[in-house]
């Protein structure tokens, strides 16, 4: 199985590794620093030896593939070196850790158990929140923004450990999340929501997105 050194430093940048085998387009590393698509989080971009990654995915026996968009640049038993886009990467760690903090606003400000989550999702751009409460969100905007912020400043790490083969993350003494993404390390770092957006998506769902500053 692939040797996954994004659990073991989600700040990793760059990384050898040696090519293990080649299908298609596609290459098979002994280890690498590019996160596959998964749990709702999107792939890294990045380059190995300079070629451009295009996608990368993880198969049912937990090895990682890379699409390179020229695999006749590679043969098996290369040493190449793996660089990710870090500036897209550390943005989507920071929008991945803000939906798990926004869990706990949405508990603190709400209520636990009052609301469901119907579905979530996450791009380098904004966060999403699909929930089903039986009253418009609008009017608990300004409070969710007020305590995120607060959150925010006040900092606090994100602890990951293994069960197993669950990962879980903590925020402080917040909700224990199972989830096999990348996160911040403090959530300081996440800096504060910049915009809140309710929408309905119909049958009594609403839609939570959120931007946060640069
Ligand atoms: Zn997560």
């Amino acid at each position: 199985m692939t040797r996954k050194l994004y659990y073991e430093n989600a700040y990793l940048k760059e990384a050898d590794a040696i090519v293990l085998d080649i299908k298609n387009n596609e290459l098979l590393l002994d280890q690498t620093i590019f996160y596959p698509t998964g749990g709702g989080q999107p792939h890294d971009k990045g380059w190995i030896n300079g070629v451009e990654v295009l996608d990368v995915y993880k198969d049912e026996e937990g090895n990682v593939w890379h699409v390179v968009a020229e695999p006749e640049k590679f043969k098996t038993g290369d040493t190449v070196k793996l660089k990710i886009d870090w500036d897209y990467r550390y943005k989507i760690m920071r929008i991945h850790s803000a939906m798990h903090l926004m869990e706990h606003v949405l508990n603190d400000v709400l209520g636990k158990g009052t609301w469901e989550l119907y579905g979530s999702g996450m791009s380098v751009e904004k966060g999403r929140y699909d929930i089903v409460y039986p009253e418009n969100l609008n009017k608990f905007k300004e409070k969710m923004i007020e305590l995120f912020n607060k959150y925010v400043d006040e900092g606090g790490e994100m602890k990951i450990w293994w069960e197993g083969e669950t990962r879980y993350t903590q925020i402080r003494d917040f909700e224990i999340i199972p989830c096999g993404g990348t996160h911040v390390k403090d959530i300081k770092e996440i800096g504060h929501v910049r915009k809140l957006k309710r929408s309905s998506i119909g049958k009594g769902k609403q839609r939570l997105e959120i931007w946060l500053e640069d």
